[in-house]
């Protein structure tokens, strides 16, 4: 399929796809989406960077568009589920901008920011909505979200949900859907608990696999530097001194230490803003806007809070810490060459971390070039070993390209409100609600409260239930509770016809996005 005609999409959906300036779809797009628009269930094992979200929303959109229904109250037709909130605010984003026109509604719900706002804004219900776990369940469990129309259900990431430990919370949820379903399940890798899971959830499904598991991104120059761990924040700072390097993303194993390195970076006169789990969601939304926006150099990340970030800009991914597990390695150095470009992955390995290069070696299968251009490395003499391996197997000069790879690149954009699919509904701080989102936010930065707010440990920072003892996942019989509590609160909020109110209304707030 070389262009996205042959698709027979709506003519709406083809002017947002013009717009945006897609001309032929990806493979992942070509192969899932006349499968989805035929109702098949999908299993698509992608990385972000393959257009797997169009892949999902369009044919989505289309089904929703052609067999219109009125939600009801905490009804929802659509219900993508994701690991985190950019993730999540970036499907919403694109799922505003491809339904552009087509006067459906999205909504998108996470942790970490207000509750109320999140409650008022599904007391008409939505047709699609985009959550993480731990705040869809509270939602659900206090009654505010029903599924009796769900017709679509897409979980994203699948393989990060199980590593961020979701599982419960999602089999939670998917006991609340609706047997009849189309459902499509994405993951960048298939270990055996998501081959299990894609079992259990998936009816005669297409199976779309557009990279090859766990390989790297096609185009990324690979570096390891060996280096002392307290030579690190020098040699990060040595090689940023090069301004060719324009946007880079670093990642570190804590929050803590991505919090250090912005201060030593800060130090050496670089601009820098560190996103994680501990910063309230206007915090990280602030760093990924001046990040995106140019205007600071290093955007510091840790794994989860940098999962799914879209932003074609980046020039460099450094690990500046080696990730536990080889797989992040993988997701973290797909942040760079997105969109077509070239990018550049620096690793930073110090002697305690030479079996975790190890393993992520075995799994991309090639052996990382060693950089040894810069000072401070002060390799200790075990570090020695890793050069030799690296000779004996073939030996790469510093500065030559690694070959191996996969498939292509992208990613998103995104925030949290009701919105105008057709992008009428605006962005979330065009809404009173989303105001009030990003007041409570704000208020709520860096108190721990609103720390690791998707998390399914601490998820419940500022609902209503976050005061009962139990979790939304121990919550059982909630089905009474929930009726009173939407009762009560449709009480206060009705308007005199009866019908609930809502401050960010689908079709009220026109404003083109
Ligand atoms: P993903 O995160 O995998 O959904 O990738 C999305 C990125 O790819 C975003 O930057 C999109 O704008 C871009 N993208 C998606 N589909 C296409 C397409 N057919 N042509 C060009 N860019 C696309």
């Amino acid at each position: 399929m070389s262009d996205f005609k042959s698709l027979n999409l709506l003519p709406s959906i083809m002017k947002a796809l013009n717009a945006k300036g897609y001309k032929n779809p990806t493979p992942i797009q070509a192969q899932a989406i006349p499968y989805l628009l035929k109702g098949r269930d999908l299993l698509g094992i992608a990385q972000t960077g393959t257009g797997k979200t169009a892949a999902f929303a369009l044919p989505i959109l289309e089904r929703l568009t052609k067999n219109k229904v009125r939600t009801r109250s905490g009804g929802v037709r659509t219900l993508i589920l994701t690991p985190t909130r950019e993730l999540a605010s970036q499907i919403d984003d694109n799922i505003v901008s491809y339904g552009k026109g087509l006067r459906l509604s999205s909504q998108v719900v996470f942790g970490g920011v207000g509750y109320r706002p999140q409650i008022v804004a599904m007391r008409r219900g939505v047709d699609i909505l985009v959550a993480t776990p731990g705040r869809l369940l509270d939602l659900i469990s206090d009654g505010h979200i029903v599924f009796d129309q769900l017709e679509v259900f897409v979980l994203d990431e699948a393989d990060r949900m199980l590593d961020m430990g979701f599982i419960r919370d999602i089999k939670k949820i998917i006991a609340k859907l609706p047997s009849k379903r189309q459902t499509l399940l994405f993951s960048a890798t298939m270990p055996n608990d998501i081959a299990k899971l894609a079992t259990s959830l998936l009816n005669d499904p297409i199976r779309v696999e557009v990279t090859p598991q766990a390989t790297t991104v096609e185009k990324i120059e690979q570096k390891v530097n060996l280096v002392q761990k307290s030579n690190k924040p020098l040699l990060l700072t040595s090689i940023l001194k090069d301004s060719a390097i324009k946007s880079a993303l670093v990642f570190t194993r804590t929050k803590h230490g991505a919090d250090r390195l912005v201060k030593k970076l800060d130090q050496a006169s670089i601009s820098a803003a560190a996103i994680h789990g501990n910063k309230s969601q206007g915090a990280r939304e602030r760093a990924l806007g001046n990040f995106r926006a140019g205007k600071i150099r290093v955007l510091v990340a840790t794994d989860i809070a940098a999962r799914g970030i879209d932003i074609p800009q980046v020039s460099h991914v450094f690990n500046y810490d080696l990730p536990n597990d080889a797989e992040s390695y993988v997701h973290r150095i797909g942040r760079t060459a997105r969109a077509g470009r070239e990018g550049k992955a620096i690793s930073f390995c110090d002697e305690s971390e030479l079996k975790l290069l190890k393993s992520i070696e075995k799994l991309i299968k090639q052996s990382l070039t060693v950089d040894k251009k810069h000072p401070y490395h002060g390799a200790p003499p075990t570090l020695t070993k890793s050069p030799q391996r690296n000779s004996s197997r073939g030996g790469r000069s510093d500065g030559q390209r690694s070959k191996r790879a996969d498939a292509p690149n992208k990613g998103r954009g995104g925030t949290s409100r009701t919105r105008k699919v057709d992008g009428q509904g605006s962005k979330r701080a065009d809404t009173p609600s989303s105001r009030k989102v990003d007041r409570t936010s704000s208020r709520k930065a860096d108190s721990p409260s609103s720390r690791k707010a998707d998390s399914p440990s601490s998820r419940k920072t500022d609902s209503p239930s976050s005061r009962k003892t139990d979790g939304p996942s121990s919550k059982g019989a909630e089905a009474q509770d929930t009726r009173k509590t939407e009762g009560r609160t449709s009480k206060k909020t009705t308007n005199k016809r009866g019908t609930p109110k809502r401050k960010s209304r689908r079709f009220s707030t026109r404003k083109s996005v």
